[in-house]
């Protein structure tokens, strides 16, 4: 038995290596952190033919072609009725190389932005590595997003070219397409020879160009992706990740995921999200081996047939899903032979012990959870195939990463001393996840904004934002978000994005977001919010600002739930103190309350109270 940091037992999970029927990348933690370099893991990989640089879509799939591989599958999309679509390695190479050609023929060039807004459909994979190829910068969109955090992403990201559907177009795009002046080419995939006005046919581009021209000579400092994270306050940033992360995701895969080349792998994130592009798909790429796209939406029936039939041997999956098919039942597991799978996953959220216990008994593997963010670009903490498991533990850094903990002061900041940061040492005690620089896949900043990219180092570490405990074994343990940032399945929510469009609602006067605990979504979205004069609070208001939000935000970001106040808690110079609104919701302490502007607490209205 071990204590975990959270206070709660669980059982260690002990690993027996020799009974595993694959062997592990990784056999022995210490040695591999003693002996790994990133140079090496560079090393592994080709680089442009004839030393012109480094490109993701080479190392992903042209560098396989050239090895002989072309032939193998390497994407099989599940569609609706659980048919399946396979792109070879040489399939994806060439679409990519006419997608990149497209790019050239429009002029899009080195550095400029290409968006997408698809769903998980091939034409989006082309359109990802054959943004690599063009030299240009790929910023997927997850599709539920509705109009408003679409617009907001295409202008901060200056998006010169957009790949979407019709429908998608239709609803979210062309309704404010005139306030995005460098939004230079939007391309519809499934345009059908009768592209809406102003976009234009990817199918019949795609048909008409030459595919011949070379990848660009990308260096390993060249802007590959960009990441819209959010932040509390303000707007969400642009995390830019350049070609060079790809040593990480080869590295990442290889120990953290224990891919080996013969895997039927899946990745249930969206590449719309960081996971699904970094491990949907760069990771499995790089490494050859095969991997399942969901076309549909998580459904425990679904998923079980998938595991079954498509033969996944390596599943990387979230807690939120994890929870889902929790509350569907183990029954629903009986039946299904999952006897392929030999290695499960987790991310994106704290993973209960439960999961990693009910994994073993229903899936018949633990599930490893692990733990990275947008800004790190790939796994930095990690359980492994050949470690045993602390359940509720976020595992051990991976090599070439160095995590430590750093202590923080009553507001938050990091603690220094003679420039340097004030570690936590003592096992079990608390501070901010930090990393030391320097990883590939490390963000390289957020775009045009460098102050706030600046305020996330200090005393010669990347400071995380979370807070988390080390035991003395060195296995670290989630503690919390050391900000207000919502978590609802798996993606991270601003409070400050819903509440500014709660208050676009006519009857809004203010309003205040938090997460509230969910068994399934980890939390969803409550929103409190004061009316204008003149509005009485009545069910159907409620709901229709909660439709309003959604048809706005989409419903992954819009709340959730909604109560009427009379004042929201804020402080003296005008920021809502949302920690306190969560902690009167839940009823846990208040904290300091000591720059409150009025300490009264928020009076919740009954619906229809005058
Ligand atoms: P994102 O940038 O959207 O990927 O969100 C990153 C954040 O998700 C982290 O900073 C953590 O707060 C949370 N997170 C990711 N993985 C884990 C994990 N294994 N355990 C707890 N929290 C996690």
């Amino acid at each position: 038995m071990n204590v975990s940091a959270g206070g709660q037992v669980a059982a260690a999970i002990a690993k027996d290596v020799a009974a595993l029927r694959v062997r592990p990348n990784m056999l022995d933690y210490d040695a591999a952190r003693r002996d790994f370099s990133w140079e090496q893991a560079r090393q592994a990989l080709a680089g442009l033919p004839g030393g012109r640089g480094v490109n993701i879509a080479y190392e992903a799939v042209d560098r396989h072609v050239a090895e002989g591989r072309g032939a193998k599958e390497a994407l099989r999309f599940v569609m609706a009725d659980g048919g399946t679509k396979s792109l070879s390695y040489g399939d994806l190479a060439h679409g990519s190389a006419r997608f990149a050609a497209v790019l050239r023929t429009l002029e899009v060039g080195r550095g400029e932005r290409v968006f997408s807004l698809l769903g998980r459909s091939p034409d989006l994979y082309t359109a990802v590595l054959g943004t690599f190829k063009n030299g240009s910068v790929f910023c997927p969109l997850f599709s539920a997003f509705g109009p408003e955090p679409v617009r907001q992403r295409l202008h901060l990201g200056a998006g010169r070219v957009l790949v979407t559907t019709r429908a998608l177009y239709r609803r979210k795009v062309a309704p404010v397409r005139d306030t995005l002046p460098a939004l230079r080419h939007v391309l519809l995939v499934d345009a059908n020879g009768t592209p809406e006005p102003g976009t234009l046919d990817l199918t019949a581009l795609l048909a008409q160009v030459d595919p011949s021209g070379e990848i660009a000579a990308t260096q390993p400092e060249d802007m590959a992706l960009l990441h819209f994270t959010s932040g509390t306050t303000g707007t969400p940033k642009g995390a830019i990740h350049v070609h060079d992360a790809v040593a990480a995701h080869y590295a990442t895969g290889r120990f953290a995921l224990d891919l080996h080349p013969d895997d039927i792998y899946w990745c249930t994130a969206d590449p719309g999200w960081v996971t699904g592009t970094s491990y949907g798909i760069i990771a499995p790429l790089v490494h050859g081996v095969t991997a399942i796209v969901d076309q549909e939406e998580l459904d425990a029936d679904r998923w079980y047939r998938i595991l079954a039939e498509q033969h996944v041997t390596v599943w990387y999956t979230a807690p939120t899903a994890l929870r889902m098919l929790m509350k569907a039942g183990a029954e629903r597991a009986a039946g299904h032979d999952l006897s392929a799978l030999r290695f499960i996953a987790s991310v994106g959220e704290p993973l209960n012990p439960e999961a990693v216990v009910w994994g073993r008994d229903v899936l018949g593997l633990p599930v490893h959870d692990n733990w990275w963010q947008t800004e790190t670009g790939g796994i930095m903490i990690a359980n492994y195939a050949a470690m045993d498991i602390r359940p509720g533990s976020m595992g051990r850094p991976l090599p070439g990463i160095e995590a430590a903990l750093v202590a923080r002061d009553a507001d938050g900041k990091a603690i220094l001393k003679d420039g340097q940061a004030v570690l936590v040492t003592e096992p079990d005690a608390m501070g901010e996840l930090a990393l030391r620089p320097g990883w590939p896949s490390m963000f390289r900043g957020y775009l045009n904004e460098d102050e706030r990219y600046r305020r996330c180092f200090a005393g010669g570490w990347y400071l995380t934002g979370d807070l988390a405990k080390r035991d003395g074994d060195g296995y670290f343990w989630f503690v919390g978000r050391g900000d207000d940032v919502i978590k609802s399945s798996g993606h991270l929510i601003g409070p400050f994005e819903v509440e500014s469009c709660l208050m676009e609602h006519p009857a809004v006067a203010e309003a205040g977001v938090i997460g509230v605990p969910d068994p399934v979504a980890g939390e969803v979205v409550k929103a409190f919010v004061e009316l204008k004069t003149g509005n009485r609070p009545t069910e159907e208001l409620q709901l229709e600002i909660i439709g309003f939000a959604r048809k706005r935000l989409g419903a992954a970001v819009a709340p959730r739930l909604l109560d009427f106040t009379t004042s929201l808690p804020k402080t003296r110079s005008g920021k809502i103190l949302r920690r306190l609104l969560k902690a009167r919701e839940l009823g846990l302490p208040e904290g300091d309350t000591s720059t409150l502007e009025s300490p009264a607490g928020p009076a919740v209205l009954q619906k229809d109270q005058p």
